[in-house]
């Protein structure tokens, strides 16, 4: 049988660029696909141009604190057009800084957000300021084998830098309204040491990488936890397509518990010895059969009719939009409600707000007055519970009004922890798992929005990005089916537990 990894033998080294040498730092196989063989990629989550969106705010945001600073517009095709503008702007002293610049250095391609021009003028040697700006809240180890990358190419083009900084967002800004505080916006760390000691490791990275990608087929690397770290490898199907059903890496929990069974060399959850020590989740993977508790029914019993099914969507702005919040804090922007009678009858309220202003009041007052004063709520995680709190304290005129509910939270999720397990599971209780186990006529596979983070994504979509309103109008349907459904779901699972609570 044919290796489908195999090809033809490449001519010559391929270019590298920041975001392959930063996959091939992950594992050098998927730089090898990367180049290679795109095609064999997952493609990416439709919510993945969202976030880009979010990304290219943060980027002009950051540029506009450097008054005077040019954008090298030629895109990543037009290497020879972008590099040759890059060096005209470099020798011009009147630029403070530039944009996007492209540097190559030994078959190594960057873009650099922001070089700040620091010295130059006046007949000075001229050195520059190296800043990366990340969308994240923090400085993580893959931004400064970024920085370290990008300081080995332009140290190597002949540019002096005097420093190395990575421009974040800072979480603790409370955005007052109007004008965006961007000094405040942005966290500024220099990170100059740190990238100092990654960069000397660079040039062998770099060589180890371009003499992979001259092989005439990938190398050899079994999928492990490394695959998930610091991104999820958009290769995880293909490299992982003929591994059995029961593979040893599909045990929940942490590699503290797989990386010696591997080491062992057991390949199946299957193979697991019995004597060893797993967690209750892994355990039930193991014994891998349904398992109903004797005090299900009781558990279930315990709630009180009417019963509100209930879900919330909210989404997290890198850029606050509305006054008293902060960068990335959960803002509620639509719910749910499934309402079941005590006689079975069924009823369906719901709200999303599709503008781009406050929503939170509008949410709170449509949220109290579904919700009304009678009934358990059903929940399935301590999500809504959470984000009710944050909202009584923001708005004290809701504050009683939640207190109350509450009081009537009833959360389904430690009940099937507790009390039940379906193989399907495979070790997870999220809902997303539950659901399809339990109820396979109702997934969410006919669904254009199929997650929670597609949902706010969708949502950034429609409110702040896209001008076509149909497009607009699809968007705001796939969401309300989205959240309908999980409610509808809660309900589902309610139903089929009771029954086999009951037999
Ligand atoms: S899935 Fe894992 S082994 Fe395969 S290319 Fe990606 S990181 Fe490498």
């Amino acid at each position: 049988m044919m290796d489908s990894d195999r090809t033809m033998l490449p001519v010559s080294v391929p270019r590298l660029s920041k975001s392959k040498f930063l996959a091939g730092l992950q594992c050098h196989k998927r730089v090898y696909l990367e180049i290679h063989h795109p095609d064999r990629a997952t493609p990416p989550d439709p919510s993945l141009q969202a976030v880009l969106d979010m990304g290219t705010e943060i980027g002009t945001l950051a540029r506009s604190l450097f008054q005077g600073g040019v954008l090298i517009e030629e895109s990543y095709r037009q290497r020879e057009a972008a590099l040759a503008h890059t060096a005209s702007v470099l020798a011009d002293c009147s630029v403070p800084a530039i944009f996007e610049g492209a540097f190559e250095h030994n078959g190594v391609l960057v873009r650099v957000d922001i070089l700040e021009r620091v010295g130059g003028t006046d007949g000075e040697p001229p050195s520059w300021r190296l800043i990366e700006v990340k969308s994240s809240s923090r400085v993580k180890d893959v931004h400064l084998d970024d920085l370290a990358i990008q300081s080995e190419v332009l140290q190597g083009a002949g540019i002096t830098l005097s420093s190395t900084c990575l421009m974040h967002i800072d979480t603790t800004y409370v955005y007052e309204g109007k004008e965006i505080d961007l000094h405040r916006l942005f966290a500024r760390k220099d990170v100059t040491e740190a990238v100092a000691k990654r960069r000397a490791a660079v040039p062998a990275q770099v060589s180890a990488m371009k003499s992979v990608l001259l092989r005439s087929e990938p190398p050899v690397v079994e999928p492990d936890h490394h695959c998930h770290s610091p991104y999820d490898c958009p290769f995880w199907n293909h490299c992982t397509k003929d591994k059995p059903a029961r593979w040893i890496f599909h045990l929940p929990g942490s590699s503290q518990v797989v990386g010696p069974l591997v080491d062992q060399g057991i390949t199946t959850i299957d193979d697991i010895p019995a004597e060893t020590a797993l967690s209750l989740a892994q355990r039930r993977v193991k014994d891998n059969v349904e398992w109903v508790s004797p005090a299900l029914r009781t558990a279930l019993r315990s709630i009180r009719y009417p019963v509100h099914h209930v879900d919330f969507e909210t989404v997290m702005l890198a850029v606050p939009r509305f006054p008293s919040t902060r960068p990335y804090q959960s803002i509620p922007v639509q719910w749910s409600n499934h309402i079941e009678e005590e006689s079975g009858l069924l009823t369906h309220q719901e709200f999303l707000h599709t503008e781009p202003t406050e929503p939170r009041k509008r949410w709170a007052e449509a949220l109290i007055e579904s919700l009304g004063e009678r009934g358990s709520i059903c929940v399935y995680s301590a999500y809504e519970q959470a984000m009710m709190r944050q909202l009584a304290e923001a708005f004290p005129e809701f504050r009683s009004a939640f207190q109350a509910i509450l009081k009537r939270l009833w959360d389904l999720h430690p009940v099937i922890k507790d009390h039940y397990y379906h193989p399907a599971f495979n070790g997870s209780y999220s809902i997303k798992s539950v659901l399809p186990a339990v109820m396979p006529s109702l997934s969410y596979g006919d669904l254009l929005i199929q997650a929670g983070g597609q949902a706010a994504a969708e949502y950034y979509r429609m409110v702040f990005v896209e001008t076509d309103w149909v497009e607009r109008a699809e968007i705001r349907d796939a969401l309300l089916r989205y959240c309908a459904r999980d409610t509808l779901a809660l309900v589902e699972l309610r139903r089929v537990l009771k029954e086999k609570a009951e037999k």
